[in-house]
């Protein structure tokens, strides 16, 4: 396994690496690098990490594995000149974290050292961002897509497969076209439905004061719109990388939402609790297949 890490952007995702790692593989050498190295220091001092330093002087050499784990936009410049430097080793890779696949393939594909590049994506996280929330909990038995492209080798493909194993995540290989398609809908769409949620709840309720409605938030709210505290700088990136897949998607939703509308007209106009509970019905058991 790697004896020699780096970790460029310490936030959750690399934050949460970065403790598993250690904890799995105590002999690793980690080096964090970040923008302003001085705020990795808390990390130093719990020893998740071995070294920080400025992501302006990153160190290529003896260096086997970089994980870049910041926003789409920042990686995809990131993974470049990582390729370009030339105290690259030829043995290393390069992983990120990335919610979406395709962008980044696409700008690194022509690159002469770009099978040592593997696109990879935890399906772990949460709304929170930064180190201080990392835990290496998020990782165990969390789904790894890895997202091979075509000048990938399949041994490298199988020592990152067994890196995330070593981290306790479940492993999915598919290609990014698939990935970008799938996580349009199970992650990138609950994002957004939280975000307008959250946008039109304070639209309808603009006339009232925010402590008359305190009392009416119930559980129910918060769950739907937890997502909406997500990071706008990773929520850009990841919009603006995938937005066909997502514009597919909410194509799909805008249709739905019209169609639940006139379902609850017609309901009220022919007093039809039946067909409302039939709606309920038919959604409810799909929701006990994704659950169970
Ligand atoms: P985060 O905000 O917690 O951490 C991002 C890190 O990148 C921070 O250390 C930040 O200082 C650094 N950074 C931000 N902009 C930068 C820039 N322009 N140049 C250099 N460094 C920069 O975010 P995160 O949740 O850890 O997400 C990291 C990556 O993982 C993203 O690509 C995201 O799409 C992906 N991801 C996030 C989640 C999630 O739920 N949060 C889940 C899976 C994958």
């Amino acid at each position: 396994m790697f004896n020699k890490v780096a970790i460029i952007g310490l936030g959750l995702i690399g934050g949460s690496i970065a403790r598993m790692l250690k904890k799995k593989h105590q002999s690793v050498h980690i080096t964090a690098y970040g923008r302003k190295p001085e705020n990795l220091h808390n990390a130093l001092k719990e020893g998740f990490i071995d070294d920080v330093a400025s992501i302006d002087a990153i160190d290529c050499n003896d260096v086997d594995l970089f994980i870049v784990a910041t926003p789409v936009l920042s990686s995809i410049a990131i993974i470049k000149s990582l390729l370009d430097d030339p105290h690259l080793k030829s043995s290393a890779l390069i992983i990120d974290a990335g919610s979406v696949k395709q962008s980044i393939i696409d700008s690194v594909i022509e690159h002469q050292k770009a099978h040592q590049f593997v696109g990879c994506h935890p399906m772990a996280g949460s709304e929170k961002s930064g180190y201080t929330f990392s835990t290496h909990s998020i990782l165990t038995g969390a789904w790894v897509i890895i997202t091979p492209h075509k000048k990938n080798n399949d041994d490298d493909i199988a020592i990152i497969k067994k890196f995330w194993e070593l981290l306790e995540c479940k492993i999915h290989i598919t290609d990014a076209v698939t990935h970008d398609r799938m996580v349009a809908s199970t992650s990138h769409f609950p994002h957004i439905v939280s975000t307008v949620l959250m946008e039109s709840f304070f639209a309808i309720n603009k006339e009232n004061n925010p402590s008359d409605i305190q009392p009416f938030i119930g559980k129910g709210f918060k769950d739907m719109t937890r997502l909406a505290g997500g990071s706008p700088d990773m929520w850009s990136d990841i919009v603006l990388l995938n937005n066909t897949n997502i514009i597919a998607v909410l194509e799909e939703y805008i249709q739905s939402l019209i169609k639940v509308k006139h379902k609850i007209q017609q309901a009220s106009l022919h007093n039809d609790r039946n067909a409302l509970c039939r709606y309920f019905e038919e959604v409810q058991k799909k929701w006990i297949k994704y659950h169970a």
